[in-house]
Order: structure tokens, then sequence, then C-alpha cells
């Protein structure tokens, strides 16, 4: 099941201007990064936490708060928050860090607090704690609540890339992608961004979905739940079966149109879905 949104794709190819494909691969291939980087909010973390009479005295610029830069680190575990044991016979494993247990960062840098909390503690912090931490900066506030619209308020921002689903790495790329265009004239390809969500959340995601659709760009997607099936501009059905059965376009049209098509396996679920969303 192919689902097109947004009317300008067929024919009309001078309508869009950039081409992005939201696909489930790892968004860090090390714990350095994490949602509060790949999403750039710490930039701006970093910034409140340079601003506060304390870092200027002690002249800690935004550099110091990052985990990546020296001078802010924790040293023995140079940022990473836990060391690699060597075992003899076995595999290393990796223990909390004895220095900075875990925190990251050095002792003169964790003295730093804004609003009460350390660097540290923020990272500790979920999409939806730091929601509300933040509630009054706008530029972290921002990225923050997209977060939680795709239904990723539990992640923690601290969170490393390492430890993601395909589905989180998914919306994480997609809240990135929402906060950065409101130009339009873009193409987004998505692979079943509705596989593994709660119902609610699947309907979160729509919903910034058709924001997307709203801003002028086009969401393309395959999707085999009726759900967002449902609400696309129109459908194309592939088919009829699985595997070497398939790979014929069976019928292309509005969700109604596929519906009524006699010879589409999609059509009787797609009719139901319709059915029960009119309900
Ligand atoms: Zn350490």
């Amino acid at each position: 099941m192919i689902e097109a949104t947004g009317g300008h794709l067929a024919g009309d190819v001078d309508a869009v201007q950039r081409l992005v494909q939201v696909d489930q691969k790892p968004i860090g291939r090390t714990p350095r990064s994490n949602l509060a980087t790949y999403t750039g909010l710490f930039d701006h973390v970093r910034k409140l936490f340079a601003a506060t009479p304390d870092a200027r005295r002690r002249r800690y610029d935004a550099g110091r708060f990052s985990f990546n830069v020296a001078k802010g680190r924790c040293e023995t575990c140079e940022g990473e928050g836990f060391v690699s044991v060597e075992l003899l016979f076995m595999p290393s494993v990796y223990a909390p860090c004895p220095t900075c247990h875990g925190a990251r960062y050095n002792e003169a840098t964790l003295k730093v607090q804004w609003n009460g909390r350390n660097i540290a503690e923020v990272l500790q912090m979920t999409v939806d704690e730091a929601s509300e931490f933040f509630a009054g900066e706008d530029a972290v506030a921002r990225p923050l609540q997209l977060l939680r619209d795709i239904g990723l308020g539990y992640l923690r921002l601290g969170q490393p890339a390492t430890e993601l689903s395909g589905g989180e790495a998914q919306r994480i790329k997609l809240a990135t992608e929402l906060q950065r265009s409101q130009r339009g004239r873009s193409l987004y390809v998505l692979d079943e961004p509705t596989t593994g969500l709660h119902a609610s959340d699947a309907d979160r995601l729509l919903v910034q979905l058709q924001r997307l659709v709203d801003a002028g760009n086009t969401v393309v997607m395959i999707e085999h739940d009726m759900r967002a099936v449902a609400q696309a501009d129109w459908v194309i059905d592939v088919g009829p079966g699985a595997g070497d059965a398939g790979g014929r376009i069976v019928i292309a049209g509005s969700p109604g149109q596929v519906a009524r098509t006699t010879n589409s396996r999609t059509a009787p679920f797609l009719a139901q879905e319709l059915a029960r969303a009119r309900t």
C-alpha cells in the first residue's frame, strides 16, 4: 500500500525542491549522539547555562557545557559517562565512570546551575519534564513540544542514540524536520512510520504529517495501517497479493474509491476503517 498526501505530486515535479527520506536508520552510532544533540536543542540549553551569572564569572562559554569538549567534561571517561573494563578471557564490559558516576562532566562544570539544575541533571530529564522546566525558553521549548506531539515525551534528553529503536529514530528525524522547514515544496518519503506505535501515538504522528502537507509539502508513505491510509488524499493499492503475487497497481484513487474496488484485497479493510472514522 502506497499512500500519497498532498495534491501536487504527479506531473508537477517543479513543485518539489527538496527530497527528504525519513527512514528508521539510527541517528548516530555512538553514545555521544543523543536526542538533545541530534535535534539541536542542546545548543540552546548550553547557551542558557553559559549566560548564567555563575558561568560568566567563571568565564565558561557554551562549549564548556558540551561533553564532547575537553574543558568541561570528565577527564576519566572523556565525557562518555562510563568506562570500558577489560576482563581476562572475557569481552570487555562498560561500567559507570568512577569519577563522575555517569554525569559526564567535571565537578567545576557541574557547579553551574540554571534554575537550580546542573547540565547533567538536564540530560537526565525526560522530554516531558524538560518541557515544563524550559517552558519560558522558546528556543528549547519549541523542539521539545514537537517531540511530545509525536509521542516521544518519555525519552530522556541524554538518551544515547544507540539505545533508540528504529521507530523512535524515525520520529526524532521527523521532529527535527518539522522545526526546520516551514518553507513547503519538499517531498517526504516514509516507510511505515506508524509501525510499533500505539493508536494514540499513530494519530499524533498523522497530525504532524498533515501539518507538513498543510504547509505545502508532499508526503508519500508506504503503510499498512488503515487508520493512516484512510486519511490520505490519494492511495495507490499495490498487489493483489504478496511477493510474486504482487507488484501490480490494483487501483489508485481517493480512499473512498479504493474502498469500493471489488478486486482489491485492501478494499474491505479500508472500507471498514472509513466507516469507523465516520461514526
Ligand atoms: Zn566520567
